[in-house]
């Protein structure tokens, strides 16, 4: 048989006191760090131009009409089937228009696909974060919802010429 000699603990170690005093010590640090906790929503979170949010369709610099020509390819990119567009002809020079343009924001998963796959630099991510609402039905956004003035869009436009020029002039180029 053998037989383990115990450590005499002194009074302060039987009452867990230098354990005690380590963990104290500790919360005390943690108390006076700074703080990494953002208080959202009084905190928005900052966004930048790299920062891809929310799909947002470009009214031209006329104020008035949209740069979107309907032609589907933004809805054809989509992974999430998110984008539902009726389009029409018009007697503008840009001939075609979206009657209807409807994101379905629940479904959107804010991949940025709609933003490359446009032709005609029609709709790009907005740094539009926030989303909620009371019912499922007014997360899909029709077309008055979705538009934005270019100069809204202004900064998520130059990052987006500046990543994606490297292919774009290589691609005309060949
Ligand atoms: S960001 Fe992605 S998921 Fe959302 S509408 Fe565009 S293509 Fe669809
Ligand atoms: S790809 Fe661009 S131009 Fe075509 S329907 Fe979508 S937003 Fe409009």
């Amino acid at each position: 048989m053998v037989i383990v000699k115990r450590k005499d603990l002194s009074l302060a170690e039987r009452l867990w006191l230098p354990e005690i005093g380590r963990a104290l010590s500790m919360t005390l640090r943690a108390i006076f760090k700074p703080k990494v906790t953002r208080q959202y929503p009084e905190e928005p979170l900052p966004t930048t131009a790299v920062t891809r949010g929310q799909p947002r369709l470009r009214i031209l610099e006329d104020g008035e009409n949209l740069a979107c020509v309907s032609c589907g390819l933004c809805e054809a990119a989509c992974p999430a089937y998110a984008i539902t567009i009726d389009g029409h002809e018009t007697e503008r020079f840009i001939e075609r228009e979206p009657e209807a343009f409807e994101i379905d924001m629940l479904r959107c998963i804010l991949c940025g696909f709609c933003e490359e796959a446009c032709p005609k630099d029609a709709i790009f991510m907005s740094n539009e974060l926030e989303l909620a609402d009371f019912t499922r039905a007014a997360l899909v956004y029709d077309i008055d919802k979705l538009k934005r003035p270019t100069a809204a869009l202004t900064g998520r436009m130059d990052y987006f010429y500046k990543v994606t020029n490297r292919w774009r002039n290589s691609s005309s180029t060949s």
